[in-house]
């Protein structure tokens, strides 16, 4: 309970590198901090995979300060109550010589998979949310840190009420687990465009490593499909301050004044409770969440 005896939303987000907070969800998150949701993060990578311009070092001397400096900033922009840093380091793609690195999260992951996951059981047992995202089971494009997360905090959410799963905190159950998803149209007329244009949607990116065709095979039915509309400004100014990754204006599929139109939602999965039928059935992602913190502490 808060001094004002009301019950608090909170919203648990456990994705992998800094910047996948703001290029993924900028717009979601400045609606439900507008709505007085306590927004947390977990970032699990410093994101120390890829080159940076000199001019975007910001005076530090390694990669992953830029991108964590970056991380600060943007999320003093969207107003997370909390970041954890779980640190491990960046894969990079599939098959890239970094994605063996024993310290990535990727590697880590299929050494020594329950590190992981108590240590993101952890982060849920002491944020305490009704609702955790995470990644689609394809890692939204097929990043192998996105995998290991999204694998992680979907067995997390499942020990985090465990009472015979000993950590530090008190067992908790989140009520709600959600896998972002991404607008199937979007991806649609994505490819539509690549293909007029004489582009391999299968090779796409800086590095040529992003499959489009099979993110869109890969994109699950959504249920939830919330309307941020409103929230382009917030999600493009936190989307800036990465500048060394692009700022969210580096490779489009379409131009950027377009998206309001084709994507005025962001969208998910839900994998708790599982629905009925797959099909939209909310559009808020607190819809029937219970705030009585008491029944919560039981369940
Ligand atoms: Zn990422």
């Amino acid at each position: 309970m808060t001094s004002n005896g009301q019950a608090r939303r909170r919203l648990l987000i456990s994705y992998a590198h800094p910047d996948d907070e703001s290029f993924g969800l900028g717009g979601l998150i400045a609606k439900y901090v507008e709505e007085g949701v306590e927004v947390f993060l977990i970032c699990a990578t410093n994101g120390d995979v890829g080159t940076i311009k000199p001019e975007h070092m910001r005076g530090l001397a390694t990669i992953p300060e830029v991108r964590l400096a970056e991380l600060a900033e943007a999320a003093a922009i969207l107003k997370f109550k909390k970041v954890y840093l779980l640190r491990y380091k960046d894969s990079g793609m599939m098959g890239s010589p970094t994605s063996q690195d024993p310290e990535s999260l990727w590697a880590r992951y299929h050494s020594d998979p329950e590190e992981v996951i108590r240590r993101v059981t952890e982060v849920i047992r002491e944020v305490r949310p009704q609702v955790v995202i995470t990644f689609n089971k394809y890692g939204g494009y097929g990043h192998p840190d996105h995998i290991a997360i999204q694998r992680a905090t979907t067995e997390a959410f499942k020990r985090a009420a465990d009472p015979t799963y000993h950590t530090d905190q008190r067992p908790y159950q989140p009520q709600k687990l959600y896998y972002s998803n991404i607008p199937k149209l979007m991806i649609q007329i994505g490819i539509w465009m690549m293909r007029l244009r004489g582009q391999d949607p299968r090779r796409v990116g800086v590095n040529r490593d992003i499959d489009i065709q099979a993110i869109l095979d890969n994109i699950e039915p959504s249920h939830t499909r919330v309307n941020i509309r409103q929230y382009y400004p917030q999600w493009d100014a936190a989307s800036a301050v990465h500048i060394s990754q692009g700022g969210g204006g580096g490779f489009r599929l379409f131009p950027k004044s377009w998206r309001k139109w084709i994507s005025p939602h962001q969208s998910f999965t839900r994998i708790y409770p599982k629905p009925t039928r797959d099909q939209i059935d909310e559009h808020d992602m607190f819809h029937q969440v219970s705030l009585d913190e008491l029944i919560e502490e039981t369940v």
